[in-house]
């Protein structure tokens, strides 16, 4: 049976104190109230360690928003797989739409990033998905497979075990604008198609694939309803407990 997720993306928001607040409510909320899928909290890098440490013996898994695409050395300012690693952290969420748009981050830089993060022994939330253009031209599918083709298809069928796909389309992130669950569901079956294609439809069955686009408590028990989507990557949504919380309820 592949894992139901529901993983948040702080994206640059929180100060440190902040964030260990959230952490800690949520914390408090889920230990009270088990819930019925894996739980992933994406924070920014400088929050790592100590939102990692926090939550050492809970059930929430912390994740980064990004990692460095070389393995160490005179970078100034980045942070390398490895360092995200020692934090303690699990996960990392690489492709997501705002490094592809805002720090032009490629196919091939993303690939590099992917290679690294596993070498370094974290799991991937991999994101893809269309523009608003390139949806109204029918072309959701033929992005998606080439974002896949172009960073993550090389990876042998054991490294894909530590990949969960989040297809996010553009458009709706942040935007209020949610795909309806049918359109999401059909992009979902076809993104798994593909994963098929590569590595068997055994594997496939296997892998995770989150839906990401202003998904909230009111939307998320329809979405998760579909089968091809195993939940959720949420961005605005995650920076409440409350909210995250009835993203996660979704999965009751
Ligand atoms: C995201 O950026 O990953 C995201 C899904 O954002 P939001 O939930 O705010 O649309």
């Amino acid at each position: 049976m592949r894992k139901k997720i529901v993983a948040g993306n702080w994206k640059m928001n929180k100060t440190l104190q902040e964030g260990v607040a959230l952490a800690t409510e949520l914390k408090d909320i889920l230990a009270a109230e088990k819930p019925n899928c894996e739980v992933i909290i994406g924070t920014p890098f400088i929050h790592l360690a100590t939102v990692s440490e926090l939550l050492k013996d809970s059930i929430i898994a912390v994740s980064a928003e990004n990692c460095a695409d070389k393995e160490s050395g005179a970078y100034t300012g980045e942070v390398s797989a490895a360092m995200v690693k020692s934090t303690g952290a699990e996960y990392v969420i690489l492709g997501h739409s705002e490094r592809r748009e805002y720090y032009n981050e490629t196919p091939e830089i993303l690939k590099e990033k992917v290679d690294l993060a596993l070498a370094n022994g974290l799991k991937v939330i991999f994101c893809i998905g269309e523009s608003l253009e390139q949806r109204e031209a029918n072309q959701q599918e033929a992005v998606c497979k080439a974002e896949l083709a172009g960073s993550v298809f090389h990876l042998t069928p054991e490294q894909w075990k530590n990949i969960v796909i989040a297809y996010e389309p553009i458009w709706a992130i942040g935007t209020g604008k949610t795909a309806t669950a049918e359109q999401a569901e059909e992009i979902h079956a076809f993104i798994r198609k593909c994963v098929a294609d590569v590595y068997g439809a055994q594997i496939a069955d296997e892998t995770s694939i989150l839906y990401g686009g202003s998904c909230k408590a009111s939307n998320a028990p329809e979405l998760f309803g579909k089968p091809d989507i195993d939940g959720g990557l949420i961005g605005g949504a995650s920076l409440k407990a409350p909210d995250f919380k009835g993203i996660i309820d979704a999965w009751k």
